[in-house]
Parts: structure tokens; sequence; C-alpha cells
């Protein structure tokens, strides 16, 4: 595959900048009035084509199954997207008027609502526009909660199973990150966390269901001996898709949660984009929460930037409005038995996922599962890895699952399946492992050298990372 400006050859594209006669330079400066950019010489039908033909080399939720553990890839309803779309929504700029942008307001509204609701809480911030944003806000919280209590609290608890994010988010307020071990069946090791808890400890962040795809036993036990101690329990609400409709994290003995809109509540993610990780937080913690606040005062919404202990602004404008209007109409088109049968479904789909595969691949807690379950490659022959086993499904036409995560798996290999993959979809996958785990025995060569047939064959992971291109020269 070339770059497009390797498709670019001299007098191709017919469109002609008009030249600069005449411009009133006292408005455009000299600099930008230059007709020698380097930009690609190609004609149109080649740029569509090239574009197109890339497109093609990806792989989406909209090719095939995609058991990203942890990321929650299930299908994005179209609509979502043709609503979106719609000028009233697209067109309103984020500087109107209030009195302009009622609709826009009443669907943020509604949306804190149906959250609060989905978990229990008193109010939700919009704003974050990401998980890992929603535990910075959340984080900023818990520190400007101690500061107006007094208490000099300088250390936060996270279980060895937690996502990167959080002791990232932790440190990056100026706490200590102290790890807790779990226990063999993959809950928090009680008595060590009893025994690290002190006066310095502010808070614990806790992933329910956790990382390991599975619910933690002593999460009752946990909460209480937090609040005991004076701290906050956080909630990583990630996994929200396993247990929304069943359970409340409110009632579970969380004091705030983040919720990631792009993986529970069916917007795009991937690559980058724009996501939404709103934060939830209880009545005594409301005030704290990221300005503007948005207010229904009798039938009118309003923004309120009036917050005397607010931590501040932490997004421009309102949040990611799009990807929480996407959220909304989710929300609404499931409505609450909707919810619930989405997570049941997805719980559902991995637990039937999980039986057939450990019976081929080693399962290293056997436990019923929520939404996602891990394996590793224990037992493999021939000097085969996850690496390999993951490379050879894509040959297959699958997404791989999430590798070498969490960490106190070795060689790990997370799957989840989401609720909107049919039976079919989860049989032609099983299928695939069970070929690939014949292949380790039977053709290791194969799996050895995997992907043979996908646009870009296997790549130097550690050369990528450790000299990354990141400047083109002609
Ligand atoms: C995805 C994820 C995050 C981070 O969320 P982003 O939206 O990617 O920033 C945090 N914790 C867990 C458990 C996750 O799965």
């Amino acid at each position: 595959m070339k770059l497009i400006f390797e498709h670019s050859s001299k007098g191709q594209n017919k469109y002609r900048i008009p030249s600069y006669e005449g411009i009133n330079k006292s408005i455009i400066p000299d600099k930008f009035l230059r007709n020698d950019e380097p930009l690609p010489d190609v004609a149109e039908p080649e740029v569509v084509r090239h574009y197109n033909n890339l497109s093609r080399m990806n792989f989406g939720v909209d090719n095939g199954m995609y058991p990203l553990g942890s990321c929650t890839m299930k299908y994005n309803p179209k609509i979502n997207e043709k609503l979106a779309k719609r000028s009233g929504f697209a067109d309103l700029h984020p500087l109107s008027d209030e009195s302009c942008s009622q609709g826009a307001l009443r669907i943020l509204y509604d949306l804190s609502d149906y959250l609060c609701r989905i978990t229990g809480f008193s109010q939700f911030t919009l704003a974050p526009a990401a998980g890992s944003h929603g535990e910075l806000t959340g984080v900023m919280i818990i520190k400007k909660f101690f500061e107006s209590t007094g208490d000099k609290r300088d250390t936060i608890l996270i279980p060895d199973s937690a996502h990167g994010t959080n002791p990232a988010t932790v440190a990056m307020c100026g706490f200590k990150v102290k790890e807790v071990p779990s226990d063999s069946e993959g809950n928090v090791d009680i008595e060590v966390l009893k025994s690290m808890l002190n006066e310095n400890v502010a808070a614990m962040m806790l992933t329910s269901p956790n990382t390991l795809g599975l619910y933690d036993r002593n999460l009752a036990a946990v909460s209480r001996m937090l609040h005991e101690n004076g701290s906050l329990f956080y909630g990583d609400g990630a996994n929200l898709n396993a247990t929304m409709g069943r359970t409340r994290f409110k009632d579970m003995g969380f004091d705030m949660m983040h919720i990631n809109l792009h993986k529970t509540f069916s917007t795009p993610h991937g690559g980058g984009g724009p996501g939404s990780g709103p934060l939830g937080v209880t009545a005594k913690l409301a005030k704290f929460l990221p300005i503007p606040c948005i207010e229904k005062i009798e039938d009118r919404y309003i923004l309120n930037f009036e917050s005397e202990d607010s931590i501040g602004r932490i997004h421009s404008f309102y949040g990611n409005f799009a990807i929480c209007l996407r959220a909304y109409i989710y929300i609404r088109m499931l409505g609450a038995d909707g919810i619930r049968e989405a997570a049941e479904t997805a719980v559902l789909n991995a637990n039937y996922l999980m039986a057939r595969l450990k019976k081929i691949y080693n399962l290293p807690i056997d436990r019923t599962c929520m939404h996602e379950f891990v394996l590793n490659d224990k037992g493999i022959p021939n000097g085969i890895t996850t690496n390999e086993i993951a490379k050879r499904i894509l040959d297959y036409g699958f997404h791989a699952p999430t590798v070498y995560f969490p960490l106190l798996i070795s060689g790990a290999m997370m799957i989840e399946p989401t609720e909107t993959e049919s039976l079919e979809s989860l049989d032609r996958f099983v299928e695939v492992l069970e070929k690939i785990r014949k292949e380790c025995d039977e053709n290791p060569e194969a799996v050895l050298s995997a992907p043979g047939n996908t646009p870009v064959r296997r790549v130097d992971t550690v050369l990528a990372a450790k000299t990354p291109v990141l400047t083109w020269d002609q």
C-alpha cells in the first residue's frame, strides 16, 4: 500500500488554487499566500480509491467479531449515527445562547438522570472525555474533599488487577499508589487490605466486576472497611456492561464512579477518537463536581457556572456532546428492560464461550465469569505463546482478544464477546480457536509465522515502540 504522496505526479490534480493577485495583504499575511506547499498532486478518483482501499485494510466491529477484553467492542447501532447527524444537533454552536439550545441541554440533563437511575448516584457530570478523564475528575474531587475536611491523606489503594489508567491517574493527582494483592480466587485479599488501612488512606479504586471479569466476593467487606477507616471508595465502572440494570454501584457502597459511554452505551471507540467518561457521585460530594452544571428550573434548562466548592472546569464547553447524544439514544431505545437484558446477554455469552474454551485452553481462575474471562497459554507446546495465538486469530478473520492483560495472569488472553454477538458467531470463534489449538500440535509453523493473510504481516513491535517514525520526509 502506497502513501498518498507516492501516488502524486505533477499535473494530475486539475484543481488550481486561484491566483493571489488583488488579495488584500493587510488581511492575509504573506506567509499564507504561497502555492508551493508540498501537497500531493493526485486526481480525485485516485484520492477516493486510495482512502477506500485504506479503510478496507482496517478491522472494526462492522467487519467481524471483536472480542477485545476490557474494551466492550459491542456493535454500535447505526441509528445513533443517523440521529446525531441531524442538523439541529450537528450544527448547534457550543456558544449559542441557552435559549437556543434547550433541546441539547435537555438531552444532557436527561442523560445524567438516566445514569443516576442506573447507578444510584445523586449527580453526574458529563464533561470528562474518557474513562481515564472521569478517574482524574474523581480523584481531584477526592483531593478536594479531604482538603475541605482538613485530613492529610496521601495514599490511594489499587488492586493488582487494575487497569493501568488507575495508578496513572492517582499519581497525576499527587497521591501515592499502593497495590493491594488479589487472593487465589481473584478477589481483593481482605487480610492484606486490613493491614494496609490507616489514617493516610484517602481512597481505594476498584473495578467492578474486576478486570479478570469476576465479581469480587469481598466487595461488601471492602466497602465497610474503607468507610470505617474514613476513606472514600471509587468505582471504576468500565465494566458496567456486566451489571447495568441488575445492581447499582451506589448500593454496593461506592462513593463515586465513572462510566465509559463508549464501552457500555454503544458509542464508537477506538483510534483515540472522542469518548465520554461521566462521573457520578453521592450527594455529599456533589458540590465538588466540575462546572458548568446543567440544572432545570421549572421547564427551562440552564448552565450553572456558580459553584464555590467545584474543582473547576475539566473540559471545554460541556464535554463531548455528540457522544453523550448517542448514549442517550441507545438508553432510550433499550429502556430499563433492554438495558438489563443487554447485561444479562453479555454475561451469558461470556460464560458460554468460557465453558467451551476451557476444554481447549488453560483457564487460570475457574469461576462463573461476568462479561469477560481470562485464558492463558499454559501448556501450549512448541514454543507458541499468547502472542502467536493472537496473531493467528487475525488470519481467520476475527480481532484478537486483549493479550498480556491483566498483568497478574501470565500470558493472559482476555475475551469479551459482548451481547451483540449471535450464537453462530460465538460458535465460529470457538471453531477457530479449536483449529488453532490443533495447529499448535500439528502445524506449529503456521502459528509461529502468523499472521499470514492480513494486509500487514508480523510487525516488529519492539522496533516500533523504541524507534517510532514520527515525521515523513519526502
Ligand atoms: C477502558 C478502561 C479504562 C480507561 O478508559 P478510557 O475511556 O480508555 O480512558 C479504565 N479502567 C478500565 C477497567 C477500563 O477497561
